[in-house]
């Protein structure tokens, strides 16, 4: 049986957030508490309708992001989880994880929440530096997550993620270091950093001259410092922005990276199923309204199939992302053609110590990791111009 063929993940967009953060363009929004109840009677509704195309499939990852779902009550958790045990096979040991914002993860909600049966927790930290954080516009303080971490850990979470963010406003290579630092003493089981990217329509955007962000070398200097502090620390960098302790890998995010189908639930939700990417419009209201008129056909739009050179691409740009690579072997088998030939990387990559050869195949060092983007766009474009 091919790797995966049973697997199924479900995402649930949870879209609300109490104000928005200075650097990000996600579809989310405040909502009153009538608002809230509206859209998880629509999730349910939307849950339970599309179980019935899933009958033969087994859910092996749960995942509520957001948007913030520690805005959800204790009871939402209930009633979305037993909703999906009810309609969906569950694999045994299914891993259900639900991103709080460390301002409204209180005792009692985690408490709900791991009784619900969540199984992981992860947390948008992004610094603990109060100055950096007020710069990025979150809500949240360092005494908030730090206490937020303790509540998890009481409520008896034994897998948390912390999400970090490098090369933000008034960012130094020692506050990132105090940061990691300050991470690593709370011993998350897995912890995710991303570079901060200046996205077009936010604040940040209109106000990028006055923005007080670190230059190019410092930003270097960060990445270079998070691998090397982490691998200290005992995390694997098994993935370009993620690192875990053994056996603590995200297999959520596993299954995105490796082609596990997944359903999502939500506006703005993607969702990937039987070789068709879809997605949800970005409205929390058209969303409840098309859930509540059976419209399903108005909530899967832009469907396109993947497939041929495409979806060979694809299969190389997110197998290059985890630090196993591509396993050459699986890509024949895949699409009846050889990796080598079709795509043979440079030689040049490998002489500079950005790629290197694995049992199974190729993948890129931890020097090269931290280039992939440049890397990957000209390599896959230069395979794609190649005839097969
Ligand atoms: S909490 Fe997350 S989703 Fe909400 S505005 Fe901030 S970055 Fe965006």
């Amino acid at each position: 049986m091919p790797e995966n063929e049973k697997a199924l993940e479900l995402y649930l967009h949870i879209p609300f957030c109490v104000q928005k953060c200075r650097y990000c363009d996600f579809y989310s929004a405040p909502a009153d508490k009538e608002e809230r109840t509206a859209y998880v009677d629509a999730l349910l509704a939307h849950l339970r309708h599309s179980a019935s195309r899933c009958r033969d499939m087994r859910v092996d990852t749960v995942f509520f992001g957001g948007g913030t779902p520690s805005l959800l009550s204790g009871k939402d958790f209930f009633d979305l989880l037993d909703c999906i045990r009810q309609n969906y096979q569950l694999s045994k040991d299914v891993e259900i994880s639900a991103e709080c914002n460390p301002e409204s993860a209180a005792p009692a909600l985690l408490a709900s929440m791991r009784e619900a049966g969540v199984t992981r927790i992860s947390f948008g930290f992004q610094s603990l530096s109060d100055t950096e954080l007020a710069l990025l516009g979150r809500i949240h303080s360092v005494k908030n997550a730090i206490s937020a971490f303790g509540a998890a850990r009481a409520a008896g979470f034994g897998n948390i993620n912390v999400d970090l963010m490098f090369g933000i406003p008034a960012q130094t290579p020692d506050s990132f270091g105090k940061t990691l630092d300050g991470v690593i003493a709370l011993a998350p089981e897995h912890i995710s950093a991303y570079e901060l990217r200046i996205e077009e329509g936010t604040p940040f955007f209109r106000s990028q001259k006055d923005l007080p962000l670190p230059d190019e070398d410092a930003t270097c200097d960060m990445a270079k410092l998070l691998t090397d502090r982490l691998s200290g620390a005992g995390y694997r960098h098994y993935e370009i922005s993620n690192f875990a302790k053994e056996g603590f890998a995200c297999r959520h995010n596993l299954g995105y990276w490796r082609g596990v189908p997944y359903l999502g639930f939500g506006p703005a939700a993607h969702s990937f199923w039987g070789g068709v990417r879809f997605e949800a419009p970005p409205s929390k209201e058209a969303y409840i309204t098309a859930v509540r008129a059976k419209k399903w056909q108005d909530i899967e739009v832009n469907a396109h199939r993947i497939g041929g050179k495409e979806e060979m691409d694809e299969y190389v740009m997110l197998r290059m992302r985890l630090a196993e690579g591509v396993d050459t072997q699986d890509f024949s088998r895949r699409f009846g053609c050889d990796f080598e030939t079709l795509y043979h990387p440079d030689k040049v990559l490998f002489d500079g110590g950005f790629l290197q050869k694995t049992p199974q195949g190729v993948a890129f060092t931890e020097r090269g990791m931290r280039v992939s983007n440049a890397i990957l766009s000209d390599w896959l474009d230069f395979g794609g111009n190649k005839d097969i």
